[in-house]
Parts: structure tokens; C-alpha cells; sequence
């Protein structure tokens, strides 16, 4: 099967697809031409209003809903969503996704030999701000080798999803963490081809000094759109 050229990577912004052993590209693809189709006020406005329509979490990954505190590295990741031209979109739904400490997803996909951690589910919900600004807390995810792809392994990262204020401002994408060697060797983000756009899914260390509580603080704006979009790393 051949994919159709993305419009999206013919800038070096976003990754050139399908990457070589991450079957989830082939999946999460289009496998076929894009069709245009004239845009009508439903793709342009909705769906409205998803943070008061979806249940949100309590943002913070790192507690069971009875408390119970997940094994791993407390991290807190914030910042802002903003449209194309810089501007903050208050009340933008963010979900995110990820491993647990030990590089090991509840998902029944996942069937390494890591252990599960029993008060970590790895998902969660929460909805921007009136200045456009997240903040969730998690445990830093361990890395992980990709099955059947001559041993890469995925660096630590989190999958985040956005909607903004409608369904063509959507974004999934990944965060990664800074100075992990394992992002010199990740696939996904050697398909970007456009060194500062690379740049733009690492997030920021923020100054351990700078942090009131214990807990490793990361800072991670999220473009949807524009010459500084976040690219889209499925
Ligand atoms: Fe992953």
C-alpha cells in the first residue's frame, strides 16, 4: 500500500509519513488523496463547548482516584495553546496519554514483559484556561522498544491531543523531554525534517530553583497552527 503525500510535510514542519517500523503511521494516515470539500459553518465552528460535554480529570495522572500514588518520577507539564497568530485559546480541550514509569502502556496492545503499575492509568483530560494555559501532573515515562523494528526505542514522551474551537484545530502530537539521548535516534522526530520545528515538540526544563513543591516542572506550548505550529506526530 502507498500513502498519498500529506500536504502537511511538504515544509519539513510536520514528519514525512509513513515512518519505517511505527506501524501506528500506516494506521493513523490517510492512505489516499485528500478530497476538498468546501468548508460550512459546522467545520468551521464546532464542536463547540467540549470541555462541558466531556468528563474532565482532576489533572494530575500521578494519583488513582483513590489517591494512591503512581511509581515514577513526579513531573508537571504546563503551558500554553495558542491559535496561528499567537493568540491563547481559552478553554481548548487537552488529552493526553502515556507510559508508565517502566515504559509500559494499560493497553492491552502492550504485552512487554514491564511491569504494570497498579495506581497508574496514564490518561488524562483537562481543559486550557481563560489565558490558553494547561497543567497536569504525571510521572516521567520510561522509554520503550518498538516490536519488530531492528531495536529503536521510543524515548520518553507524552501523547498529547488538542482541540481548539473547532475541528480543524485539531492537533496530536507528542511532547518529548530535553537532552534524553534517545531523541537523537527517534524516527519520529527524524521525519521532521525542519530543524526548528524538531525543537518545537521538546519542552522546556524549567529551573529546578524556579519550582515551589517537589516535583520536575516542564513548560510546552502547543501551536495548532502557522509558521510555528507544533507539529503532528501521530
Ligand atoms: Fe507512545
Amino acid at each position: 500500500m502507498t500513502h498519498a503525500p500529506d500536504p502537511r510535510t511538504d515544509d519539513g514542519a510536520h514528519p514525512r509519513v509513513p515512518i519505517a517500523g511505527y506501524a501506528n503511521t500506516w494506521l493513523r494516515n490517510p492512505a489516499q488523496a485528500l478530497i476538498q470539500r468546501p468548508l460550512t459553518r459546522t467545520e468551521r465552528t464546532g464542536p463547540g463547548h467540549l470541555a462541558t460535554k466531556l468528563p474532565l480529570g482532576a489533572g494530575n495522572l500521578a494519583l488513582d482516584p483513590d489517591g494512591r500514588a503512581a511509581l515514577g518520577q513526579l513531573i508537571r507539564v504546563s503551558g500554553q495553546v495558542l491559535d496561528g497568530a499567537g493568540r491563547p485559546l481559552a478553554g481548548a480541550l487537552v488529552e493526553t496519554w502515556q507510559a508508565n514509569a517502566a515504559g509500559r502502556y494499560r493497553n492491552p496492545l502492550d504485552t512487554r514483559d514491564a511491569p504494570l503499575d497498579p495506581n497508574f492509568l496514564g490518561n488524562g483530560r483537562i481543559c486550557a484556561d481563560d489565558a490558553g494555559r494547561y497543567e497536569f501532573f504525571t510521572v516521567k515515562p520510561g522509554a520503550y522498544p518498538v516490536p519488530d523494528s531492528g531495536r529503536w526505542w521510543r524515548p520518553p514522551h507524552i501523547h498529547l491531543s488538542v482541540f481548539g474551537p473547532s475541528s480543524l484545530s485539531r492537533l496530536v502530537t507528542q511532547m518529548y523531554f530535553p537532552g534524553d539521548p534517545l531523541n537523537l535516534q527517534d524516527r519520529l522526530i527524524a521525519s521532521i525534517s525542519d530543524p526548528a520545528a524538531r525543537e518545537r515538540v521538546v519542552a522546556r526544563a524549567v529551573d529546578t530553583a524556579e519550582v515551589e513543591g517537589e516535583f520536575l516542572a516542564f513548560e510546552h506550548n502547543l501551536v495548532l497552527s502557522g509558521g510555528d505550529a507544533t507539529p503532528v506526530l501521530p
